[in-house]
């Protein structure tokens, strides 16, 4: 799965950390890098509101799809 450059490892664990602190539902789209609120852990291709492609996943998704590319 292609990541855009900008959703780094950092942003990931904070989005994570996040969810856990604040109770946000924090998700990434993968291929524009927008951050997205309202994402559930294992959302998968929910549409950006900024790019409109469906190419939103939540965090622990993203993370999952770092650590086994
Ligand atoms: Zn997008």
């Amino acid at each position: 799965m292609k990541i855009h450059d900008s959703v780094t490892l950092e942003r990931v664990t904070d989005a994570l950390h996040r969810r856990q602190t604040h109770l946000d539902d924090p998700g990434f789209c993968l291929y524009c890098g927008a951050d997205a609120e309202g994402v559930e852990p294992d959302a998968q291709e929910y549409e950006c509101e900024l790019c409109g492609e469906n190419r939103v996943y939540g965090a622990e998704e993203v993370r999952m799809h770092m650590a086994f590319p």
